[in-house]
């Protein structure tokens, strides 16, 4: 075993199971390990260096910035924070923005909002969040309890209090559950990223919206892994015709920095007062320089570009050999594979192509801006190591 990985597992926290890769290097989505071996990226650090690794223009934002002030605290202004805050109002239509530094505290930001929200207008007990089934929110105790998913939830009892989990696609029995309960918010994902790439009914999602809507309930969307240019929009929500209360988003937002956001609309953009929320790193100047480089190039032909290359996947992985089922939007994509995914991850990792897994589908998050051929080869790959009979 190589030096890194010995030192990795001697030293660190065993709560990964790496696979057995030493990244030390890349350029765009190609990456070297310590052997020099070259890696096409199909999962581009779970879909959070947006233009890839080492970007020329992300790198100058950032190592300008750096080189002037790097961290000062929430006491002052930085410019950063609010040219990105602009930036996403702008391509919004939100109104505000709280920074923190990844995607379980942009979450716990909403959810500190809805209870907020609910409390002052219909009373503190109407504090329920309600999630969907097969649902990923994060790792800290209270976005855990948002997570819709019980095998996350057994070792840590006790949760943070007042989530309740309704079937994905269902409206009636979401309906249900929120008349059952005392609800401040419904939390969503568009398509859910760990949970297996499940992409949300069109209708499911905007019949939740409007009822929301109706009996003034906050429609909280997690963009998290969804956010930032990844479905062919700037958000997933734009996909469906409806506008959340609030927002949720990290992993590409950054490019590669820690950052989390939670976007609040006209609605909400006051609920949080002095005091009422912080962190220290949030809205680091750095991070937002990176940040800002992203958002400012996720434009409309970028986006354009992006549903191209969604085409070209989707129709070189249709009736393959090997190959069930590919659902997804834009370049967040999975595919059922006949071969168990963990087994195709593994091999693709061999042949030097880097994937994801996601429940019992392969996982591909590619750079927004994969070079076509790189893309190409690395389907091809792909579509050999699935086709493969054992
Ligand atoms: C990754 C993810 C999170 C958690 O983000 P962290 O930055 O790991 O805290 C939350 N929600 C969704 C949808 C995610 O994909």
């Amino acid at each position: 075993m190589s030096e890194i990985k010995a030192r990795d597992k001697e030293f660190v926290a065993d709560t990964y199971a790496r696979f057995d890769v030493a990244i030390t290097s890349g350029i765009g989505s190609e990456l070297y390990d310590e052997n020099d071996k070259r890696y096409i990226d199909m999962g581009s650090g779970i879909g959070v260096t947006s233009f890839g690794t080492a970007d020329v223009e992300w790198v100058k934002a950032v190592t300008e910035q750096l080189m002037k002030v790097q961290h000062t605290s929430n006491l002052y202004y930085t410019a950063p924070c609010g040219k990105l805050a602009e930036l996403l109002c702008e391509k919004t239509g939100m109104k505000k923005v709280f920074f923190g530094n990844s995607g379980a505290e942009a979450n716990e930001c909403a959810i500190k909002v809805a209870r907020k929200y609910a409390a002052e207008k219909k009373g503190s007990e109407y504090s329920t969040i309600v999630t969907l089934e097969n649902s990923f929110h994060g790792r800290t105790l209270t976005t855990l309890a948002a997570t819709g998913q019980d095998h996350y939830h057994e070792l840590y009892q006790p949760l943070t209090p007042g989530f309740v989990h309704t079937p994905a696609n269902d409206f009636e029995k979401l309906k249900e559950t929120v008349n059952n309960n005392k609800v401040a918010a419904i939390l969503i994902e568009c398509i859910q990223g760990e949970g297996g790439v499940n992409v949300m009914d069109k209708e499911f999602v905007q019949q939740t919206s409007a009822f929301a809507a109706e009996n003034d309930i906050l429609f909280m969307v997690d963009e998290v892994q969804t956010g930032n240019g990844r479905t062919g929009e700037m958000y997933a929500y734009m996909n469906y015709g409806v506008t959340p209360d609030v927002v949720t988003t990290a992993k590409g937002l950054g490019g590669g920095l820690p950052i989390g956001a939670c976007l609040l609309s006209e609605k909400v953009q006051n609920v949080l007062g002095h005091g009422d929320h912080g962190s220290t790193f949030g809205g680091n100047p750095v991070a937002c320089a990176g940040a800002v480089s992203i958002v400012e190039r996720i434009d409309d032909a970028l986006l354009a570009d992006v549903k191209a290359k969604s085409e070209y996947v989707f129709g070189a992985f249709e009736n393959a050999k090997g190959i069930e089922k590919v659902v997804g939007m834009g370049l967040m994509i999975g595919v059922k594979t006949t071969r168990p995914a963990a087994d195709v991850v593994k091999e693709c990792n061999e042949k030097g192509v880097l994937c994801l897994t996601a429940k019992d589908k392969v996982r591909l998050l590619p750079a927004l801006n994969i070079p076509m051929e790189i893309l190409k080869e690395a389907v091809e790959v792909i579509k050999e190591v699935c086709a493969k009979e054992v």
